[in-house]
């Protein structure tokens, strides 16, 4: 690329406008500023519309002055702790606040950090579980090399746990899901259970339909168990979506440290801790739960300050993010934004099951998800995918797609309600949804065979 433009040269009267913007290799010439800015920005602009994406968990909405605060600090290095001493202070601050509102029995005793997501934070967690396994086993005299180790999950597991069991050559044991249910078939657990586990983990939110293990029910099945074995089977829970929702719009549910056999929690920031991509969090009830040899010393003015995370430098700003949302929102602000979200939920559960052509798996009572499938008796030409398509040409993304295995004959469709889509944007919403649900009654051309199964928009 050549560069004969001067200052005066119009944006759009460039060189680099009548350019390829991708590039294979690099160009040799700089551009103005504002020049990429304006190309990149327009390079970008037939993506979906963020705020009307339903298919992600992931914030699309936040503050314009924690926007701001996070730009400012986007060149805070999260480890350097003895740079930036104060930000690892707030960091600390929202572990206490998160072992605080999961009920950890002693905070003098728990551990905590912040990650890139819940899939780092997941990785942390069951490497715990799979270092403290190894070591009571040796205690206990079993052959550890005999058997791989596994991990007990629900057939609803997030890929995070795939990775996982893959990297660290765990053997995955898959509970089914009960039909009825669409979450861990608690009464087939302990068939899964032997003496090479390292864990169970029960998942607040079941990504696929938003459904919840049952979470005290398998701590009582951890319990009795314990009483008659030397082999100590624990919990992780998978919290991405609940662990930041249901401590304000269920507190009485017991899912958390409040259980003697859960010992270590994750949770996204990013979902309903309301802060954009980029933060996860992990807790251990207690020092116990964390092997020493995970944790590893970054020194810190002089001093120590133990680090148990697996990547190194990151920009700090999401953790600042996450900690102005505790500061601003405080407890009330939490329960009201969630609660709200919930009713729009709610509504929009109800409009779906109002045309009756539909079965509802989640009306938005747990997690403000709306989870439904077509009715087998429905007398429609049409299917979720043609629904799928007629709301995207509204700018919905809403995706469908089938369960996972056991279940994967049925097809299914899922909007999950965050904190910026209020009744207003859900009134829309469902005045959309039964357009297009009339559009396709009276549709001549549809364009997916109503045999195919595929996965059809992002699920995760
Ligand atoms: C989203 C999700 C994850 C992965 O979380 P990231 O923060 O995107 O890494 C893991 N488990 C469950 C249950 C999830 O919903």
């Amino acid at each position: 690329m050549s560069n004969q433009n001067n200052e005066t040269t119009p944006i759009f009267g460039t060189e680099a406008s009548s350019e390829a913007v991708v590039m294979t290799s690099l160009h040799k010439n700089p551009v103005a500023p504002e020049v990429a800015y304006r190309l990149i920005k327009d390079q970008l602009i037939d993506e979906g519309n963020a705020r009307q994406n339903l298919a992600t968990f992931c914030q699309t909405y936040m503050d314009p002055e924690v926007t701001q605060l996070m730009a400012e600090t986007m060149e805070k290095n999260a480890i350097d702790k003895s740079e930036y001493p104060q930000t690892a202070e707030l960091e600390t601050s929202c572990v206490n606040v998160l072992a605080d509102l999961w009920h950890a029995p002693d905070m003098k005793r728990i551990m905590g950090t912040s990650t890139v997501g819940s899939s780092e934070a997941c990785m942390l967690g069951g490497m715990a579980m799979k270092f403290r396994w190894r070591n009571q086993a040796i205690k206990r005299g079993l052959d550890i090399n005999a058997q791989k180790p596994n991990l007990v999950i629900s057939s609803g597991y997030q890929v995070c746990w795939e990775k996982f069991c893959v990297y660290w050559d765990i053997e995955m044991r898959e509970v089914p899901m009960d039909n009825g249910q669409l979450s861990m078939n608690i009464d087939k657990v302990l068939d899964y259970v032997d003496d090479y586990t390292i864990g169970i983990v029960g998942i607040l939110g079941i990504t696929y339909t938003g459904k919840f293990d049952d979470i005290k029910a398998l701590d009582a099945l951890a319990e009795s168990y314990n009483k008659t074995h030397e082999h100590e089977l624990v919990i992780h829970i998978d919290g991405a979506s609940g662990a930041m929702f249901v401590p304000f719009v269920d507190p009485e549910l017991e899912w958390d440290f409040r259980l003697k056999n859960v010992v270590s929690i994750n949770t996204s920031g990013h979902k309903y801790g309301l802060v954009y991509p980029g933060v996860g969090w992990v807790l251990w009830r207690d020092k116990e739960y964390l092997p020493e040899e995970l944790v590893f010393d970054v020194s810190y003015l002089g001093g120590h300050m133990p680090t148990m995370a697996i990547n190194f430098s990151r920009s700090a700003s999401q953790i600042i993010g996450q900690y102005y949302n505790f500061y601003r929102y405080g407890f009330d602000g939490y329960k009201e934004l969630h609660t709200r979200t919930k009713e729009a939920a709610v509504s929009i559960a109800n409009a779906v099951e109002a045309t009756g052509l539909f079965d509802i798996y989640n009306d938005g009572e747990n997690l403000p998800i709306v989870c439904y499938t077509l009715k087998e008796n429905a007398d429609v030409e049409w299917t979720l995918y043609d629904l799928a398509d007629r709301l995207q040409m509204k700018g919905w993304q809403v995706p469908a797609y089938p369960l996972p295995k056991d279940l994967d004959n049925q097809v299914i469709q899922r909007f999950v309600c965050r904190a910026d889509l209020g009744q207003n944007m859900a009134n829309a919403l469902i005045r959309d949804f039964e357009q297009c649900v009339e559009d396709l009654n009276s549709a001549r051309i549809l364009y997916h065979e109503k045999t195919e199964a595929h996965v059809q928009g992002f699920t995760h």
